[in-house]
């Protein structure tokens, strides 16, 4: 069989969301029970129709299946548990007598319902997307169902546009999944491999009898530690492709391995390579997080195509045409040399990044040439492809008008401020340390006279439709500035009367003034910029807004200062402040590309450290600096751990290092399966930590006492992730097990995360039953 050729110009997916978030808003309408399911297929098809129409005006191929098939109404990898039929056992019920799964039946799985909670959320690699995770056990169904990728397929055709149906891939879907609750101890949803594979040998037939001439199979996880031993020559990867490429009917295949370097990344290519020999008609490397593959490693591509993903698909610059052409044309030089094709594409599907730079009306003036979303990006890969194949001169004026842009970005000022520079470049050892963490804690044992077993809360107050709309309102301009004040500070005098009603020991003053965590502070220091429709799926019908940070920062001024002083100031209660650290304002924000993320994060730090100045010296003593997104930026392959950790760490410190001994530090992380970094957070050197607990009832105390931990520590004892009121025997139970192996001493009492998403009367209710329980276990100490 002669290979079909890859078109020269294509894109890995694009964002789902909608211009106009249009998938969210009939989602929603639909779940809200506004709209059937025919209204809801009929949006989410033109929706689809738009985009496509909208990639062929840009330049992509109508018919040459240069167009992604990659719509999904909830979620890639749910879509995979559907065409496998994979529904887990504790929703048997919804699967129809064929086995398969209808939509409202995936709706379960995606949102759950009044008798079960649905698939767990976890993120895709070490982006901000969440997928549903597979449940797979010894007996799931595996049946393929191919009816809606058909459909999909076949509607577009009759519309004129050939797609090219996308699947995440069957070793990355098996990675993907985790243990049906009920396995056997050491069961591994891999050993149901081969079935996943005749099941994916079916969907290719069920496709290439609609006449779909390309498949797209996603294999990500290949780029992981796990999956890049399964990726190297003689592993699983190769049988499992040379079972598919042997299938007598399917589409040509196109595999993609995004994220990173799929296999042995001391030999990039070599996964390209052998997925090439078993049969794969074109595959795909990611040049901006993964190595350049080079001949010596491809070995022979056996007449397949080389799809180099050279657009940036994870961050909003736009792309260095000029350098990106030298660098596609070495390659091709490679990969002709191991008997190979070259086409252009993306990193990974444009799903992290916003539709559209023209559609933001509100950025600095400087800021929108410098920038390159979803649609510039398959502008960028047309050209370059273009300029591959025509010869430079063909691209002249794309290549000119870019490197204009990106010449201007150098020199502006703002960019580099020398200023900012000079301190970074003065900073010392010491101004990463304070001191020993004993003499500390005498310190603040005077300062603040706690009780045995403090309580306290993690920041934010439920975020009230009042609190929100009031926000709105100002940005609308329909309240002015002093009247939002007013309205602020009523709400944080409540907040604090609650507390003090409540009888907790540490105060906080809500966080009532913040949109999100991050964008609050953002907004707050220079050097970064707001979209206003920079919309990008996190998961489901749900989307953030990133922040763009395109220059130097710093803070101009103190801005959490005056609500939380103004908080101290209504109780003599301790009160404790509230910050968002380095690491996580630069993980749920678009960062540079023209500097190490490790610079910036010393940025960061430094406007945090002249925040925590400022706040000492309005009187406030416990400070907390909150790094949720610590783990999350962990790098894929544990080679890249250490540094990424040290840099990390090293920048939490620098944010917090200036504070006098007797301010006690507190820092917040959202999860609680963190016994492989847990060496990293000791090394925050902060006097209190406060972690996810409930849901895993404490599981980590055993992480904490067998590394002998003996910071403050709050493993919290009230989940707010479900809305329910724990009892107060139940907030005993845990505050037991907490006690059963750490010292009292040592010992927080919170709930495991902020309040924002909670109503009033389930808090109010859950926190007395949480102070009730800390009382009586005073009492017995
Ligand atoms: N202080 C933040 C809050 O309470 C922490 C949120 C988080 O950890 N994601 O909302
Ligand atoms: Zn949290």
């Amino acid at each position: 069989m002669s290979k079909q050729t890859f078109p020269a110009a294509s894109i890995l997916g694009y964002p789902r969301i909608g211009p106009n978030r249009e998938l969210k808003k009939a989602l929603e309408a639909h779940w809200a029970k506004q709209t059937d399911e025919a209204t809801l297929h009929a949006a989410a098809l033109e929706l689809q129709r738009n985009n496509l129409a909208k990639l062929t005006t840009l330049g992509l191929g109508a018919t040459d299946a240069s167009l992604p098939g990659d719509f999904a109404y909830y979620d890639q990898v749910l879509d995979a548990t559907i065409a496998l039929s994979a529904v887990p056992t504790r929703f048997a019920d919804l699967a129809a007598t064929d086995g398969t799964i209808n939509t409202a039946g995936a709706f379960v799985l995606a949102r759950g319902d009044e008798s079960r909670a649905p698939l767990e959320m976890t993120k895709w690699f070490d982006t901000n997307y969440h997928y549903l995770v597979p449940e797979i056990g010894e007996s799931t169904p595996i049946k393929a169902n191919a009816a809606a990728l058909v459909e999909s397929f076949t509607a577009h055709q009759a519309n004129g546009t050939t797609i090219r149906p996308t699947l995440v891939g069957p070793i990355s879907y098996l990675l993907l999944a985790k243990a049906e609750d009920g396995a056997a101890a050491d069961f591994d949803p891999l050993v149901r491999l081969d079935e996943v594979v005749n099941a994916y040998v079916e969907i290719l037939a069920a496709l290439a009898a609609a006449g779909a001439p390309w498949v797209q199979l996603d294999e990500p996880a290949l780029v992981t530690d796990r999956g890049a031993a399964l990726a190297v020559p003689g592993a699983l990867a190769e049988s499992v492709y040379t079972t598919l490429a042997a299938a007598t009917k399917r589409p040509a295949l196109l595999v993609t391995l995004g994220y990173g370097t799929a296999g042995n990344v001391e030999r990039p290519g070599e996964t390209q390579g052998l997925l090439a020999r078993a049969g794969v008609d074109a595959v795909h490397a990611d040049l901006i997080r993964g190595a350049l593959p080079t001949a010596n490693f491809l070995g022979d591509l056996a007449g397949s195509t080389l799809v180099a993903g050279i657009v940036d698909s994870r961050n909003i610059w736009r792309n260095n045409l000029t350098t990106s052409l030298q660098t596609l044309q070495g390659l091709r030089a490679e990969v002709q040399q191991a008997g190979g094709t070259l086409a252009v594409g993306t990193a990974t599907s444009l799903q992290h990044v916003p539709h559209d730079v023209a559609l933001e009306t509100k950025l600095p003036a400087h800021l929108p040439e410098w920038l390159a979303f979803a649609n510039q990006k398959v502008s960028e890969v047309i050209t370059l492809a273009k300029g591959l194949n025509d010869g430079q001169e063909a691209v002249a004026t794309e290549l000119a008008e870019a490197d204009a842009a990106i010449k201007n970005r150098a020199e502006f000022a703002g960019t580099t401020v020398p200023a900012v520079r000079t301190r970074l470049a003065n900073l010392t050892t010491a101004d990463f340390s304070r001191s020993d963490a004993t003499t500390r804690k005498v310190a603040q044992e005077q300062a603040l006279d706690l009780p045995l077993l403090p309580t306290t809360t993690i920041g934010s107050f439920p975020q009230t439709v009042e609190v929100r709309s009031a926000r709105a309102a100002h940005r609308a301009g329909t309240i002015n500035d002093a009247a939002y004040e007013g309205f602020l500070k009523e709400e944080i005098a409540r907040v604090v009367a609650l507390q003090e009603e409540l009888g907790l020991d540490v105060l906080v003053h809500g966080e009532a003034e913040r949109n999100d965590m991050v964008q609050y502070f953002a907004e707050n220091f220079d050097g970064f910029a707001e979209t206003s429709n920079g919309w990008v799926q996190s998961y489901g019908s749900r989307a953030t807004r990133p922040s763009i940070l395109w220059g130097d920062v710093s803070r101009p001024a103190p801005f959490t200062v005056p609500w939380i002083s103004y908080a101290a100031s209504l109780t003599n209660k301790p009160f404790k402040g509230m910050l968002t650290g380095p690491v996580t304002i630069l993980a749920w924000s678009f960062i540079r590309d023209d500097e190490p993320l490790s610079v910036s994060a010393n940025q960061v730090a430094l406007a945090l450290r002249d925040e925590i100045a400022d706040l000492e010296a309005a009187g406030i003593s416990i400070i907390q600096v909150d790094e949720p997104a610590l783990r999350e930026l962990l790098p894929l392959r544990s080679k890249d751990q250490t540094k990424y950790l040290g840099w990390s760490v090293d920048s939490f410190r620098l944010s917090t290092a200036g504070a006098v001994d007797s301010t006690q530090i507190h820092t917040h992380l959202c999860y609680s399966e963190f016994g492989e970094i847990i060496n990293a957070i000791d090394a925050l050197d902060a006097d209190v930590t406060s972690i996810e607990a409930a849901r895993s009832r404490m599981e980590v105390t055993e992480d904490l006492t067998n590394f002998g931990f003996s910071r403050g520590i709050g493993p919290g004892v009230y989940d707010i992730h479900a809305p329910r009121v724990p009892s107060e025997a139940e907030v005993a139970e845990l505050i037991n097990i907490a006690l059963g192996s750490l010292d009292a001493r040592q010992l927080w009492i919170n709930p495991d995360c902020g309040l924002k998403t909670r109503g009033y009367l389930e808090t109010r209710e859950s926190l007395a039953n949480l102070v009730a329980a800390t009382v009586a276990a005073r009492s017995t100490l």
